[in-house]
């Protein structure tokens, strides 16, 4: 199982745009767009960097948690509404957050694109948050609620529960054994009170490791409602951005 990393690190390039999906004319015809940037942005919010799963415990399905966010806003230019080049995928908090905020604030800052620029030039996760380190990653930031206490919130909770479910996942197995073997020495010894403690704790402690392993099941990269094909690829492959940070669990 591959999960996500306990910290997004800010992408080092740019996201490059893989997918050229039909042009499409309908009103909010953009939506059509959805599956090919779901796997364009590997199921994370371009802007806050959070995935899906943080988002959303048992997949995002229809909750309306991500959307389509445009980078020229319609209000602004509604004849780049459909335009795949203009649309990046965003969490619903990051959308709502810039709402129609110009792209130029005024001062030489300007509201920074994902596929143009490298986030890692602009800004570095600490303490669960990402911390801006230009004027146009702090217009960014603000602009989009990057930091929201909710955000950090759910930022927070993966990082503790993937690097708890790990430790466990990977250490325990070994601890059970030695405890199985303790357990023997035990009952060939005709200790059987003792016995009897130590299989206890295995079994707690086996327990803990199945609970743990399904906690981990939430973090998969790939969500288990991806689109098993875009409205341009057979069978849509994870960024680089996204997949070098997953680890193998
Ligand atoms: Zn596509
Ligand atoms: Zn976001």
């Amino acid at each position: 199982m591959k999960t996500l990393p306990p910290v997004t690190r800010p992408p080092t390039t740019p996201f490059s745009r893989n997918h050229d999906p039909a042009p499409t004319e309908a009103q909010r015809g953009y939506q059509a767009f959805r599956p090919c940037l779901r796997w364009e942005f590997g199921f994370t919010c371009a802007l806050c960097m959070l995935h899906e799963a943080d988002l959303a415990e048992y997949g995002i399905g229809p909750t309306g948690l991500t959307t389509v966010e445009h980078i020229v806003p319609q209000s602004e230019d509604a004849t780049q509404s459909n335009t795949y080049a203009n649309c990046l995928y965003a969490c619903r908090w990051c959308n709502r957050s810039r709402s129609t905020l110009p792209q130029h604030d005024g001062s030489g800052n300007v509201l920074l694109n994902p596929t143009t620029s490298a986030w890692a030039d602009h800004f570095e996760a600490q303490d669960d948050q990402l911390a801006p380190k230009t004027g146009s990653g702090k217009y960014t930031e603000i602009a989009y609620s990057i930091n929201h206490p909710l955000k950090v919130k759910m930022r927070a909770t993966r990082r503790k529960t993937i690097e708890r479910c790990r430790t466990l996942v990977l250490e325990a197995p070994t601890e059970i054994e030695e405890l199985s073997r303790l357990l023997e020495f035990l009952v060939a010894s005709n200790q059987m009170e003792r016995a009897d403690t130590v299989r206890r704790v295995a079994r707690h402690l086996s327990d803990q490791v199945a609970l743990a392993r399904q906690a981990l099941q939430r973090y998969q990269g790939i969500p288990v409602d991806a689109d098993k094909a875009c409205r341009c690829r057979p069978a849509p492959t994870m960024p680089p951005q996204v997949a070098e940070q997953l680890i193998e669990i």
